[in-house]
């Protein structure tokens, strides 16, 4: 649909941006639908986030995403925000009602709802985290809302030790889920943890582009376990292709990317994103 004088407009806020999907995702969406919205991103950083949020408040824009460095950095500017979001300390979709802003994650039911989609049901079972920044925290806060029992994170032993610490009890507290942050250096406690879990995701940049590494040995694989990786280039990282060559069941974060869309885009139209056709349309490449 070409923009009208009615057009709803939604945004990404970010930066870089320039190499987002969300502005196809969304805007073939809108197209398919016969939506009277559009979407586009503007390459945005902290310090102008307040000038830019003002801007889109008097455009009577409906909504916008936030990606990095933003997804923090958005918090003090919003009137409100959802309980996910609080615990995870992150918001990368907002809605603007009547001038009010209400700051949502759909990072982590992209996820979640990525794994249903490839018949993946986690619900009661252990799941083995790697990594504690934005994603990952996005990711385990959603997993424990959504009823899995356990999960256990591990990270590097460094200065943001404690704040995952602090992160797994406060998520531990608010949900039925047990969270528990290990030093990833320890390989021993790694293999047991698998051994437990019916998931193990990456959510760490190890085996990101051109970085042919992961941090799961091979042997730690088999063939009923679940192995996911956030990253979505390459579409198989060096761990995915260790974890398919073992027989494991793979998913790589493509889809994670286009469900937490789809989560934005029922927000700010109530209507459902057409999958199938934006799958076939954007992510049909590999
Ligand atoms: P982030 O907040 O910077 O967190 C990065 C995490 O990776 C931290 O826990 C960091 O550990 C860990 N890490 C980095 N280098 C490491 C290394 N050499 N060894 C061990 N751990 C290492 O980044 P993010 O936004 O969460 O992104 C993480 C990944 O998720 C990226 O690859 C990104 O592309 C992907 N992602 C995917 C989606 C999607 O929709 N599929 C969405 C967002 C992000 P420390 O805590 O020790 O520093």
């Amino acid at each position: 649909m070409i923009p009208l004088g009615t057009t709803q407009l939604t945004c990404l806020l970010g930066h870089p941006v320039a190499h987002s999907m969300s502005p196809a995702m969304h805007n073939n969406s809108f197209k398919k639908l016969g939506l009277d919205y559009t979407y586009l991103a503007f390459d945005i950083d902290e310090n102008h986030i307040k000038e830019a949020i003002d801007a889109l408040k008097l455009f009577n824009c409906r909504g916008f995403n936030l990606t990095m460095p933003l997804k923090q950095a958005v918090i003090p500017y919003l009137d409100e925000i959802s309980d996910a979001a609080k615990l995870c300390n992150s918001v990368n979709t907002v809605v603007i009602d009547n001038g009010r802003l209400t700051g949502h994650t759909t990072d982590g039911i992209g996820y979640m709802d990525a794994l249903k989609d490839k018949g993946y049901i986690i619900t009661g079972k252990v799941m083995t985290l790697l990594g504690a920044g934005g994603a990952a925290t996005s990711v385990a806060t959603q997993a424990a809302l959504d009823g899995v029992s356990e999960i256990r994170i591990f990270k590097r032993n460094n200065s943001s030790f404690i704040k995952a610490v602090s992160f797994a009890e406060n998520l531990s507290k608010n949900s039925n889920c047990l969270v528990s942050v290990h030093d990833m250096a320890d390989l021993d406690d790694l293999g047991e943890s698998i051994n437990d879990s019916a998931i193990v995701v990456n959510g760490t940049n190890v085996g990101m582009g051109s970085d042919n590494t992961s941090l799961i040995p091979i042997e730690f694989f088999r063939k009923d376990l679940i192995v996911s990786d956030l990253i979505y280039h390459p579409s198989k990282t060096k761990m995915l292709l260790d974890a398919e060559y073992a027989g494991s069941k793979i998913i790589n974060g493509k889809y994670m990317l286009l469900f937490q869309g789809a989560a934005a885009f029922k927000l700010w139209t109530n209507m459902d994103m057409p999958i199938e056709y934006i799958k076939e349309k954007c992510f049909s490449e590999d």
